[in-house]
């Protein structure tokens, strides 16, 4: 059994559509990032856009008609953890939202931690015979095969010009050149995390071009409808596209608002801040309200990704 294992870690966006065409199309780019088997993942986060959930329906074909692995982890699966079956189940469960003034918890909930929580059983049952019905807690079947078979390379969709998105390690270097051990974690010791976009200067308007010369699809950008992210633009294109998604958003703000209303804290923050949606949007159509569709359009297709900060 192949011992090397290389994940691509998918968000079905541009960057790591541009990865995975890549990996199938050329062969240079492919003996130079894959060591042994591919494993292409996504973690579902329940709040992607319409386009995007197109896109992994193409994906799935295009993976099996080139023999590549590709799993869509879902929360039915059991990898998400407790409450983060989906970005609007949390707001739901807890009457919160996610805010531009909050950590990025959301990040790691439904993507970083179901993506690692399904590797872990996915090494469980292929490598160690593990046939338990519910998942393997903690990663240790992930540290056990690294420790055996060394690091799994993780391909990581940055494209270059994004790098103040890659994670630092934790562990540190000192005057002398020597390792500090600091507060590494298993993934410092399992991961090996690679960038080839950033590796070969691709940035988001090369990954584009790359895929139209393809004649394959290219997806719009990935990120959450109701990531607190969207610039004033994109806020916009929702509105006029998904008014039902707006609305919605804007409930689960109101009740987070609510919530605390009468609680002793300083400010009671929505999802931009001390601004609430509805003021956002105003401010959106006063200053882009006269774009049209298209011009909307066509810079919903060029910005945008997950952001958190990094990884
Ligand atoms: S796209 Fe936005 S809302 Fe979704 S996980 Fe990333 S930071 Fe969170």
């Amino acid at each position: 059994m192949e011992k090397n294992i290389t994940i691509l870690s998918f968000g079905a966006g541009q960057d790591s559509t541009a990865i995975l065409y890549r990996i199938a199309l050329d062969k240079t780019f492919r003996d130079q990032y894959l060591k042994g088997k591919l494993i292409v993942l996504m973690a579902d986060t329940g709040n992607e856009h319409p386009g995007t959930y197109q896109h992994v329906e193409f994906v799935k074909s295009f993976c099996e008609s080139h023999s590549i692995e590709f799993y869509l982890i879902t929360s039915c699966q059991g990898y998400h953890p407790k409450n983060w079956d989906s970005l609007q189940y949390n707001f739901q469960a807890h009457n919160t939202v996610m805010s531009v003034a909050f950590p990025k918890t959301c990040t790691d909930n439904l993507k970083i931690k179901p993506l690692y929580n399904f590797l872990d059983h996915y090494i469980a049952r292929h490598y160690y015979s593990y046939d338990e019905p519910h998942r393997p807690k903690g990663k240790r079947y992930i540290k056990h095969f690294c420790k055996r078979y060394g690091k799994i390379h993780v391909l990581l969709g940055i494209a270059a010009g994004e790098e103040s998105r890659i994670a630092k390690p934790s562990n540190e270097v000192d005057i002398f050149g020597n390792l500090i051990i600091t507060n590494a974690t298993w993934m410092d010791h399992c991961l090996q995390k690679v960038y080839p976009l950033v590796d070969l200067q691709m940035d988001r308007s090369a990954c584009q071009t790359y895929i139209r010369s393809t004649g394959l699809p290219l997806p719009p950008p990935s990120n959450c409808m109701m990531c607190p992210f969207l610039s004033k633009q994109e806020i916009l294109w929702l509105y006029r596209n998904y008014p039902e998604v707006f609305y919605e958003w804007q409930a689960y703000e109101q009740a987070k608002l609510n919530k605390f209303s009468n609680a002793n804290i300083k400010s009671n923050l929505g999802v931009k801040g001390n601004i609430t949606l509805a003021e956002f949007l105003a401010q959106a159509i006063a200053e882009f309200g006269h774009w049209t569709d298209e011009q909307l359009n066509e810079y919903k297709m060029s910005h945008g990704h997950c952001v958190k900060s990094a990884y």
